[in-house]
């Protein structure tokens, strides 16, 4: 199994980091985790066709993760995409992807109406029909090389729209966990025991969450460092991947100004990556990596 962070920031534009996404290949299959901003673009600097990507993995409805989905549609369709993917997703997944592409109704109507004048994209109109199953917790995805389960996590208000932790396993009996974005959430600790990975979410380091309360920003939604660590050791992982930076390790000026109402810029810098692995290591002594954009994880 190989493992690509296509993107490894949280919300809000940064050159340095695309947005929530991971591609996972499993012998000659892909498995996109989130499509974040970036991610169809990040995919081919991976060396990969996306148009090969037929499998879709949503962990939750947020922008940051979802938003280069109608452009992963329309380029892969252009490039000839014979397969409609399956997209899995929590509750309302089938409204997002009808609000962007259906041909009669969606916001990209008239893009996908001048194009299917050609026939060639007459020829493949099928594969942008994309097979969506809004899934509930438990075994979401089954094929011949994986299973991929679902827990709930702690981020979105249930009651505006659930959030999943996906959990992959191979026929080689290897296994991924992906957060998404959470709190400190004892489902995926038990959805993550024995794995041989963890991609965690730890968006913001501890002097920006202390500034954030002070400030009157919320921080409940998302994991702390020292929290991360302890959720590593109770989950049993072999490994740890930490990810979706809140942008804290920039040194642009314009991403500082972006982020000074969520964070002390005066502050943002690599230091506050080095203050993060601190905090992990607090409770963590296993392997741990700091995701980067394109970094490859071989399992
Ligand atoms: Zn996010
Ligand atoms: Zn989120």
């Amino acid at each position: 199994m190989r493992i690509i962070m296509l993107g490894t920031s949280a919300a809000m534009p940064n050159p340095d980091r695309h947005d929530s996404g991971i591609l996972i290949t499993v012998r000659d299959r892909h498995y996109l985790f989130d499509c974040g901003h970036g991610a169809t673009n990040q995919i081919v600097a991976a060396g990969i066709n996306p148009a090969d990507v037929n499998h879709v993995f949503l962990s939750h409805l947020h922008y940051d993760h979802i938003a280069d989905f109608a452009y992963f549609m329309i380029t892969t369709w252009m490039a000839n995409r014979q397969t409609p993917p399956v997209v899995i997703g929590p509750d309302d997944t089938q409204h997002f992807v009808d609000s962007l592409l259906n041909p009669d109704e969606g916001a990209y109507r008239k893009d996908i109406e001048a194009r299917v004048q050609y026939k060639q994209r007459q020829d493949n109109f099928h594969a942008l029909q994309a097979d969506v199953r809004e899934k509930e917790p438990g075994l979401v995805f089954e094929d011949d090389y994986v299973k991929v389960t679902a827990c709930y996590v702690e981020h979105i208000p249930m009651e505006i729209s659930p959030c999943f932790g996906l959990r992959l396993d191979t026929v080689d009996g290897k296994s991924v966990v992906f957060s998404g974005d959470t709190a400190p959430c004892d489902r995926l600790i038990e959805l993550s025991q024995g794995a041989d990975l963890l991609i965690h979410e730890c968006t913001f380091p501890q002097t920006a969450i202390d500034f954030r309360s002070k400030a009157g920003i919320g921080t409940w939604a998302h994991t702390s460092p020292t929290d991360l660590g302890e959720i590593a050791v109770k989950s049993n992982v072999k490994s740890l991947v930490a990810t979706h930076f809140g942008h804290f390790d920039s040194h642009r000026p314009a991403v500082r100004e972006l982020m000074s109402k969520h964070m002390p810029v005066d502050l943002m810098g690599p230091e506050m990556m080095e203050e993060m692995i601190g905090d992990i290591r607090k409770n963590w002594k296993g392997d741990l990596r700091m995701a980067h954009d394109l970094m490859r994880i071989d399992i």
